[in-house]
């Protein structure tokens, strides 16, 4: 599937926000947001402020890009989370939550949603007991996604598991720091998502 590959800090500065998409960097004073808040190019400082269907359409980018999600899976997404019962809004964040690679990151065993996704796509888990590569897959109540014991070996790894010990993981998420393992015991609710989305409006562009 085709992925961006651009620089992950002219995402931020597109969007006017912390995307949080390179790890203890983002944390750091070398954040490029903080340092140079304007739109990137070369009219980027100039930019006036967006229109009411701009709003809608950075929302969803905004999220789309904090998942790492590629336009057409995201709206396979909305659609998803349409069809549920329920906010539509506050589904499609429980979906995006529940992705894989977002689980991995969650658990503290990667420092960005990328790392998460590469780790996920040379199969450094099991999903359930089971091998699992595949990064957008979304997890239900009662899976489980484990660190292979094989992978343990790596110094990379060791490392991840050290941040794991000291991770505050969200409450529908059940760690087993020694296990490497997380269980999903519950589907995240809105407030369990840390990241301020007006999700509204990306329904609204959607139903348009
Ligand atoms: Fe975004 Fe992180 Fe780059 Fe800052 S360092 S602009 S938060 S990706």
């Amino acid at each position: 599937m085709a992925r961006y590959t651009g620089p992950s800090c002219k995402l931020c500065r597109r969007e006017g926000k912390k995307l949080f998409l390179k790890g203890d960097r983002c944390l750091s004073d070398k954040c490029a947001l903080d340092r140079r808040a304007t739109v990137p190019g070369q009219h980027g400082a100039g930019r006036k402020s967006v229109k009411e269907y701009g709003q809608h359409l950075r929302e969803k980018q905004t999220a789309r890009r904090y998942y790492g999600v590629q336009e057409k899976q995201f709206k396979k997404y909305y659609v998803a989370a349409d069809k549920k019962e329920g906010i539509t809004g506050e589904n499609l964040l429980s979906l995006l939550e529940r992705r894989f690679d977002n689980v991995v990151y969650r658990m503290g065993l990667a420092s960005s949603r990328k790392e998460a996704r590469q780790l996920v796509r040379h199969a450094h888990f099991t999903l359930n007991g089971k091998k699992a590569d595949i990064p957008s897959i979304i997890l239900k109540t009662g899976d489980v996604v484990a660190l292979k014991d094989k992978s343990r070996s790596s110094e990379k790894i060791k490392g991840l598991m050290e941040n794991m010990a000291n991770i505050n993981a969200p409450k529908w998420l059940e760690l087993n720091v020694e296990a490497a393992s997380a269980k999903v015991i519950a589907l995240p609710a809105r407030d369990d998502i840390d990241f301020e989305f007006e999700e509204q409006l990306i329904v609204e562009l959607y139903s348009k």
